[in-house]
């Protein structure tokens, strides 16, 4: 099986029999390269230089990820771990550290598996060829493509999320998104618009339009080189492009997990399973319950005091929410010897790779004896919302009515308790994937926007059956 190793550039017509077919819109392609010349981003630290194992990482490090936040975590990856080879060896828990934060760990665990077949099975690179690509952990058929785009120039199509947006605005493709005939018809599209050369660049160039000119709020077309034949714009229609997902509220879910220490200040973690949430990762021990919690610590041969309350946290995953009940205690007795059971100081905890929650504990505990204060959900994730400001009118719709003004006013009146709950988990999610400052202005105001969007956008059903936007 032909591979593409290191630093090295394969000729892409080693990749012809894949070759998707014949381009029907050469021009569109063209009027976005003259626009990537002028306006695309250049400076990636992917791209120089942009080796097929640099671009994969930053791809896979995209999936669901804005690319200032990838920037640093791609940063320390790649200085740990320089190359293919170096990922394989790697240990799977350094790997899960230097993810920690970005979310999604499977895409880690992913990523470091797929580097050791590379080397078991393909002389210790990426495969060269489509469906050997594809058959790698973690990477479908848009990420393969724009590996095989990006590292080789080969002509494969690519349809993230951005250019999804891009490319059903400029068609004016109806249909719900997750949908057979929609998804068909973008593939084609976007098969069809591939340019004969300079495939690297115009698939860069496609997806920085869609992350900074036809942005899912408020698409700047009076600068998109598309306007003149996009169909969405031309129809004045572009806000329903693409049809935004009906959602249902997502399922509440609860565990209780258990902070103890012991007389040196040390925390208690145990790797999770390897497979479900947080597979792999190092947490605190759970249970569905308290008594749940303590019974696994029991049989652990793991005796504490009993335990007091520390904490409640509400963390969102894609399909659920998790009430989390931190219970603290001190140990009184230390168990067995198990592989998957640490004593750690705060610091050496941090090296690990932790679920969020995990880490934000520590971190708000480091170096503290038994904490005994209870931190509240407000105090844990509301101190990362925006503040604010108090409306003057009755309590019975809000507990926390937001901002002044006629926005004030509408979501005063119309939203409930319960949708204003589903808001503040949303924002507290934009706040941390978006590294958000609650005191920057610039923050305050893209919050409040999505605020607007969030209640009153299109697509959007208010309070009771109340849809959330397109992540
Ligand atoms: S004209 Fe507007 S809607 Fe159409 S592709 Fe450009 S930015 Fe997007």
């Amino acid at each position: 099986m032909p591979c593409c190793r290191g630093n090295s550039v394969a000729d892409a017509s080693a990749l012809e029999g894949a070759r998707p077919q014949a381009p029907l819109d050469q021009e569109f392609a063209a009027r976005l390269l003259a626009w990537f010349d002028q306006h695309g981003r250049h400076d990636l630290p992917w791209q120089h230089p942009r080796t097929p194992y640099r671009v994969w990482l930053a791809e896979v490090m995209l999936q669901q990820t804005q690319v200032q936040t990838v920037i640093p975590y791609f940063q320390r990856f790649e200085s740990a771990f320089p190359t293919l080879a170096d990922l394989a060896r790697a240990d799977l828990d350094q790997v899960l550290a230097l993810w920690s934060g970005l979310g999604y760990y499977s895409r880690a665990r992913n990523l470091h598996r797929a580097a050791q077949i590379c080397v078991e099975h393909h002389q210790g690179g990426l495969p060269l060829d489509f469906e050997s690509i594809c058959a790698l952990p973690g990477i479908g058929r848009s990420t393969a493509g724009a590996i095989l785009a990006q590292a080789h120039g080969a002509r494969y199509p690519i349809l993230d999320g951005n250019v999804r947006r891009v490319l059903a605005r400029h068609g004016a493709v109806a249909g719900a998104p997750s949908g057979t005939q929609f998804q068909h018809r973008l593939w084609a599209l976007s098969t069809a618009a591939l340019p004969e050369q300079r495939l690297a660049d115009y698939t860069q160039a496609l997806m920085d339009l869609g992350a900074t000119v036809c942005t899912r709020r408020r698409p700047a077309c009076e600068r998109c080189p598309l306007a003149d034949d996009c169909q969405a714009q031309l129809q004045g229609r572009v806000d329903e492009f693409p049809q935004a997902r009906t959602r249902r509220l997502r399922p509440l879910r609860s565990c209780t997990q258990l902070w103890l220490q012991d007389d040196q200040q040390r925390v208690l973690l145990q790797r999770r399973p390897a497979v479900g949430i947080w597979a792999g990762l190092w947490s605190l021990v759970e249970g569905e319950t308290t008594q749940a919690a303590l019974a696994t610590l029991s049989q652990l041969g793991i005796v504490a005091e009993s335990p007091h309350e520390l904490a409640s946290i509400r963390h969102e995953f894609t399909h659920f929410s998790l009430d989390i009940q931190v219970r603290a205690a001190r140990a009184v007795h230390f168990g067995v010897a198990d592989a998957n059971l640490r004593w750690l100081s705060v610091d050496e905890a941090l090296q690990l790779g932790l679920p969020q929650p995990v880490r934000r504990l520590l971190q708000t505990y480091a170096g503290a004896a038994m904490p005994r204060s209870l931190i509240t959900t407000q105090e844990i994730t509301m101190s990362r919302t925006i503040d604010c400001i108090r409306h003057g009118a009755g309590e019975e719709a809000l507990d926390r009515p937001p901002y002044p003004g006629e926005l004030g006013k509408r979501v005063y009146t119309s939203v409930g308790k319960r949708a204003w709950g589903e808001w503040l988990t949303h924002q507290t999610m934009l706040i941390n994937e978006n590294r958000l400052s609650p005191v920057d202005p610039k923050a305050r105001s893209f919050l409040k926007d999505e605020l607007e969007k969030f209640f009153f956008g299109a697509g959007s059903v208010h309070p009771e059956g109340y849809v959330p936007p397109e992540d």
